[in-house]
């Protein structure tokens, strides 16, 4: 932290300053030009409040160099969600399936189609978050027993949004990972709760969080005793009204940049369309994303919600191609067989 002075600022009230630092046991270096006086503090100012010091006389402003971050930063690089699914290690992983579970024949016919085209996990709502109280709510527990049944048919691991503390116990036994929805990041005793869960976590982006905003959720999670922590950029809310959300694809080079945690992105609630989902999902893993969250619908004329943005299993298809060949291209994979050709 820097303590950066006024430049009215006297020698007493620096004194006053270091006099404060000494008593919370802090040490403060001061480095004065004819211009300036500041007062560099290099250890022990995590989680102190930036107010013991900004209302001091002599003070113009505080800058902290640590993240409030910082358990996110020094989190492991990948999240086992299951024996066989790493997210954030090799290829990005394609977790789909429909917005909602409207029933035990619906999952487990769709979790059939997706577990066919390679993709490595099960998604569907049991608990949703609807903007109108008048709109289909989930089927709720049921919902959840219906995820199970189709995940350990098709053996994909499966992940369904918990939206209050009281739902997490029976939504661990259930699942292989809880989501935590846009609606619900600022919820913070639904993030401790599930900070004590053994269950890995995805932690969506609220709509409009910004990326630090985000990091402070996955550290309440941290926090309460969870690692397992996988983020989740999908779209934030704009003046732009053509697409549902804005898809910030910034926030997940900048994110792999500032943690270790994996990130995902969810092109469906990104842009609220299913024609621009492939081209966002093309982008996703060109910009570094370790999986794709993707709403997929055998009939999205008759969905219970999100049909409108929801793909069919034909474009599922060619979006799990597209990663291949893409990671591929990153990784070096294709240059390497073209030399080799070459040779
Ligand atoms: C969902 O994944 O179905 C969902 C409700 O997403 P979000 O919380 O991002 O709106
Ligand atoms: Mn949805």
């Amino acid at each position: 932290m820097i303590i950066v002075l006024r430049k009215t600022a006297t020698q007493e009230q620096t004194g006053d300053i270091l006099e404060r630092l000494r008593a919370i046991n802090l040490t403060g270096q001061v480095i004065r030009s004819s211009a300036r006086t500041i007062i560099s503090i290099l250890e022990g100012t995590q989680g102190l409040p930036s107010h013991i010091f900004s209302q001091m006389q002599g003070v113009e402003k505080l800058i902290r160099l640590e993240s409030s971050a910082f358990k996110a930063t020094a989190a492991e690089a990948s999240v086992n969600i299951s024996n066989r699914t790493v997210i954030g290690s090799g290829i990005p992983k394609v977790i789909a399936g429909p917005c909602s579970v409207e029933g035990q024949a619906q999952i487990l016919h769709i979790a059939r189609q997706v577990g066919k085209l390679g993709a490595s996990g099960l998604r569907g709502g049991a608990f949703k978050p609807r903007t109108s109280p008048y709109d289909f709510q989930g089927l709720g527990l049921e919902g959840l027993k219906y995820l199970r049944e189709a995940a350990d048919a098709t053996e994909l691991p499966v992940i369904s949004e918990v939206m209050a503390p009281e739902q997490v116990e029976s939504a661990e036994e259930y699942l292989d990972v809880l989501q935590i929805g846009a609606r619900n990041m600022y919820n913070y005793a639904l993030l401790k709760e599930v900070g004590k869960s053994r269950r890995p976590v995805l932690l969506k982006r609220a709509l409009s969080a910004t990326i630090d905003e985000l990091l402070n959720s996955a550290e309440y999670i941290m926090s309460a005793g969870n690692q397992q922590v996988i983020l989740c950029e999908r779209g934030i809310r704009t003046f732009e009204k053509y697409t549902r959300n804005t898809l910030d694809l910034s926030a997940v080079a900048a994110l792999k940049n500032m943690t270790r945690l994996p990130v995902m992105v969810d092109p469906s609630h990104g842009t609220g369309r299913p024609e621009l989902v492939r081209p966002m999902c093309r982008a996703a893993v060109a910009c570094g994303a370790d999986g794709l969250l993707i709403e997929v619908h055998d009939n999205p004329a008759q969905a219970y919600s999100d049909g409108e943005q929801a793909i069919t299993p034909d474009m599922l298809k060619d979006i799990i191609a597209d990663v291949h060949l893409i990671y591929d291209a990153l990784t070096g994979t294709v240059e390497r067989s073209l030399s080799s050709t070459t040779i």
